[in-house]
């Protein structure tokens, strides 16, 4: 007898700062993917099953797991994107906070809660529930690979769904560091699983027929996603790029605000999907929050070293977006105060802040993703609305102002805004977080993020017959002239 072997394909994950193969993963193909949803369907019967205490309780020892060995984590987080140990660390902490959120909320956001049932129905008692909708399938990038895709994950399985999780080509062992631990914490069942590949096998899982895809990523893929999608009418949360806005007011801590831009900018090489790419700043404080930028960003340094503030480019192909977008703005008449051109190496780019650069230049337009920031005066914070207004993103916004920080955080187009501070919108876990336009639909975390993973269950139960059958054949003429006084009555006045 003749065994054919069928033979794995494998692909290797990097490290940035060094190109060392970190680890090494199958390729998964279409079958493996469809064989991994088959094998979710069954895990979230038994998920479902168990309630939602019961699955708190589960993800409560998840949590205590990841808290527990999450210098482990952030040390393959740390080899995979390079970024620096400490800041792999901080998302750790922002993805626990979110899970001991969903664990300690979801019964009381999804639970089956009393409507009122209206003067026509009033026999009737009203509820609505919200019901996990079976099988999501995740897929995930790489520039923060715990914290991002987190966001879908414990809120998705909070709601009583299985995961099937796709983690970046780039940060394959982040995600199977994940899907291990949370074996360890339930290990009954495959309620969380892993496959790896590239877009090739993100796109068999949006025509495996899962319940819904959960993407985030750039809003190129997230089109694709949509397309594959669409064949089996599977609906989709896009969590995609930016462009975000940072406004400064005339009354602003000047200091703070060019803290903010250098940290929002800069920190983990400006790889962030809610990073700050864009300045507009008061004329009266334009030159002081210039000079403070410039001085707080010379303090930041590229490296691969322990001492580095930020670390490689985690993807080469970025370093020519990155370089592009820089030339393009000084061959328009930008200035580079610190950094420039050669600014971008084969690995890191240093910190760059472009000031003079056209509105219509691709280092405003699109997505940079590099430690890069450029800033514009503005003659007033209606003109600095106009202009971040002005651009197909709306995923993060910043704001520092006294007196009008809410009405110009109201009028920024944008799912998120933090005013006074930055991305910290991201770390309060009862605050949802999406998108407009390109940058996506549907929303994560929070109340939000709980029942974009679920479907709403309305149950109306009839309590008593009522004296008038709105809902019969044997309803009479006498029936449907009282309903007319009734309503009438009730919403006939002229005021
Ligand atoms: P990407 O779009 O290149 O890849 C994201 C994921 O999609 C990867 O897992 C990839 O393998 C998969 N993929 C690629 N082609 C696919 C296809 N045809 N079908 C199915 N899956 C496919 O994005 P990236 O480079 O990993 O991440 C960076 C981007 O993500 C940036 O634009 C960033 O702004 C964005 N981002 C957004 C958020 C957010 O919450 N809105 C958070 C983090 C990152």
């Amino acid at each position: 007898m003749t065994t054919v072997e069928h033979k794995v394909e494998t692909f290797d994950s990097l490290n940035p700062a060094t190109d060392e193969i970190v680890g090494t993963y199958p390729v998964h193909t279409e079958q493996d993917v469809a064989d991994a949803v088959a094998r979710a369907r069954n895990a979230s019967a038994w998920w479902q099953s168990l309630g939602f205490a019961g699955r708190a309780e589960r993800l409560q020892r998840w949590k205590g797991i990841i808290t527990r060995r999450g210098p482990q984590l952030a040390e393959v987080i740390h080899q995979e994107t390079g970024k620096p140990h400490a800041d792999a660390m901080l998302e750790v902490i922002l993805a626990v906070d979110h899970t001991a959120w969903v664990a300690k909320n979801a019964r009381k956001v999804l639970g089956p809660k009393r409507r009122a049932s209206g003067l026509l129905m009033a026999n009737q008692a009203a509820t609505v529930e919200y019901q996990p909708l079976g099988v999501i399938g995740v897929i995930g990038p790489w520039n923060y690979p715990t914290f991002t895709p987190m966001g879908s994950i414990v809120y998705a399985l909070a709601a009583g769904n299985s995961v099937v999780f796709k983690p970046s080509e780039y940060t394959p062992g982040v995600g199977k560091w994940l899907v291990d631990s949370f074996a360890e914490a339930v290990p009954e069942h495959p309620v969380f699983q892993l496959i790896t590949g590239f877009g090739a096998t993100g796109a068999a899982l949006c025509r495996a027929g899962v319940d819904k895809i959960a993407f985030t990523g750039s809003a190129p893929t997230g089109r694709k996603i949509m397309a594959a999608c669409a064949e089996t009418l599977t609906p989709v949360l896009i969590e995609a790029g930016g462009k975000d806005a940072l406004l400064v007011d005339e009354d602003a801590d000047v200091d703070a605000a060019a803290d903010a831009a250098v940290w929002g900018g800069m920190s983990n090489a400006g790889q962030t999907c809610v990073g700050v790419e864009r300045v507009y700043v008061h004329e009266k404080v334009y030159d002081a929050f210039v000079a403070a930028t410039v001085e707080k960003a010379r303090d930041v340094r590229a490296g691969g070293d322990a001492d580095a503030k930020i670390g490689p480019i985690t993807m080469p192909a970025q370093l020519d977006i990155i370089r592009k977008h820089i030339t393009d703005a000084i061959a328009r008449g930008g200035k580079a105060l610190i950094g420039g051109v050669d600014a971008v190496g084969d690995r890191f780019v240093q910190p760059t802040i472009l000031v003079d650069v056209p509105e219509d230049s691709v280092a405003v337009r699109d997505e940079t993703f590099g430690p890069t920031l450029t800033i514009a005066k503005v003659k007033d914070m209606d003109e600095a609305l106009v202009k971040a207004n002005d651009s197909r993103y709306g995923l993060g916004a910043t704001v520092f102002a006294k007196r009008r920080g809410m009405e110009l955080a109201r009028r920024l187009r944008s799912g998120m805004t933090a005013v006074n501070s930055v991305i910290s919108f991201a770390g309060i876990p009862s605050l949802p977080f999406g998108g407009v336009g390109d940058s996506g639909f549907g929303r994560i975390h929070g109340e939000d993020g709980l029942k974009e993973f679920t479907r709403a269950k309305a149950i109306a139960r009839q309590r008593f017959r009522a004296p008038i059958n709105l809902t019969t054949f044997a309803r009479t003429e006498k029936t449907d002239a009282t309903v007319a006084k009734l309503i009438t009555l009730l919403h006939g006045k002229r005021k």
